[in-house]
């Protein structure tokens, strides 16, 4: 066993921690207040190469590995949860699909673009239907000669609003429900796509989501992800499902980090019946406790991300995503690091006492940005019953 990073794996920490010391940890409580994250910061993100650590060279990317991705998104998560959250999506969970999934030309016309933080994509799955029951999509589709043409609306999306296209759910085959959904890429400005206005949100604040609405939105079938009505969508979905779920585990470290901090800062400086509050046992259990279970939640992830890179090299790279062993340890893991994340911030507002009410805290912005963490990758209790369905499975194997 080894519980070392390796030497790239290091070196992306050391940039990641010392990049977003200097450019994002300054800005957070600014991003918070302002709600929006600048541009010229996203642009920094791109430049130094976050955008691309999952890919090839030859689509500008440093073809980093599962482990090195999750350590930077750790690194970024402790200085701001919204750039990394918004960050992430662009890194990863909408350019991955493309990538995963996309034809040469759709690489070529929507990842590239996207790893040089030139062009910005969009995941759009949930409608105000519903987010974790993907079976009952009511975005429809319709196929007329070389066209697609879609209605229905989305919402929460990540990035909406300043996206340049949408990844798209839509239910191709109803009678095949999570089976019969399709993905098609729908660009800013195509006649019938409206944009509605960010949803103002209680944590989270830097990130931009809005509504969208397809009204006999018409894009060209080329614009389909391996095309409409086969069948793959569903299971291009859960090709990227076990990687999302690390990546938000690794969001939910760094936010647990950055409580631990602010908790034992003010703990440590904090006096109540002459003594600094961090030696009276009620307090420093809830910082030991929290620091101990930081640590578990650690070694559990980057398990999980090394798991995935392992199955990657023996089986391939979507196979190794979907194996059934990573599948169950990246849901376990997400709901370890992002329930963890919800202690964290908690304990460390009991820490602070009726400051913690202070919108001034930073405390205060982690405790309202935690709440974020517990949707994205599958709900907890979504990612609960995946996990006993694979309880099951391996029994049945045995
Ligand atoms: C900040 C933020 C960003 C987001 N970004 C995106 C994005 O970019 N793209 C996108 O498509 N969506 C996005 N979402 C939406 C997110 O994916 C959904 O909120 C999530 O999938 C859950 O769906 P829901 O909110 O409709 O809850 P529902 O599915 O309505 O569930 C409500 C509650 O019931 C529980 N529940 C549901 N079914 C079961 C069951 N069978 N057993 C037990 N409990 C169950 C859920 O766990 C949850 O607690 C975002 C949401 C937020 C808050």
């Amino acid at each position: 066993m080894d519980f070392e990073l390796n030497e790239t794996q290091k070196s992306v920490q050391k940039i990641m921690r010392e990049f977003t010391e200097r450019e994002v940890a300054p800005l957070a409580e600014e991003i918070d207040r302002k709600q929006e994250i600048p541009p010229e910061l996203m642009k920094k993100l791109a430049d130094i190469g976050y955008f691309g650590m999952r890919y090839p060279e030859e689509y500008g990317g440093t073809n980093l590995d599962t482990v090195a991705e999750c350590v930077a998104i750790e690194e970024l998560a402790k200085g701001s949860l919204s750039v990394a959250f918004a960050g992430t999506m662009q890194a990863f969970q909408c350019t991955d699909f493309i990538y995963l999934f996309g034809s040469e030309e759709q690489k070529q016309e929507w990842l590239v673009p996207a790893v040089k933080g030139e062009k910005y994509g969009a995941f759009c799955l949930t409608e105000p239907g519903g987010g974790s029951d993907l079976s009952i999509l009511k975005t429809t589709v319709k196929v007329e000669e070389d066209s697609c043409i879609i209605n229905g609306t989305k919402t929460f999306v990540t990035n909406g609003p300043v996206a340049d296209w949408y990844i798209t759910a839509v239910m191709a085959v109803k009678e095949k429900g999570f089976w019969g959904i399709d993905f098609i890429v729908v660009p800013k400005g195509t006649p019938g796509l409206l944009i509605g206005k960010n949803i103002p949100k209680s944590g989270l604040r830097g990130v931009k989501n809005c509504e969208l609405m397809y009204d006999d939105c018409k894009v060209p079938l080329k614009n389909a992800l391996a095309g409409v009505g086969e069948g793959k969508g569903g299971a291009y979905l859960q090709g990227i499902l076990a990687e999302i779920r690390l990546i938000t585990g690794a969001l939910g470290l760094g936010l647990t980090r950055a409580a631990l901090d602010v908790a034992m800062d003010y703990a440590g400086e904090r006096v109540a019946f002459g003594q600094p509050i961090s030696r009276w046992q009620g307090i420093a259990f809830k910082i030991a406790t929290i620091a101990t279970e930081l640590e578990a939640a650690k070694t559990f992830l980057y398990y999980g991300a090394w798991l995935m890179d392992k199955k990657i090299k023996e089986v391939g790279t979507v196979k190794g995503r979907m194996d059934p062993q990573v599948v169950k340890i990246s849901s376990m893991a997400k709901n370890f690091a992002c329930e963890l994340a919800q202690r964290a911030v908690d304990e460390a507002m009991r820490i602070h006492g009726g400051y913690s009410m202070s919108e001034e805290m930073p405390v205060n912005r982690l405790w309202r940005d935690a709440g974020g963490l517990l949707w994205g990758g599958g709900t907890t209790e979504i990612n609960n019953l995946v996990i006993v369905r694979e309880l099951y499975r391996e029994r049945k194997r045995k």
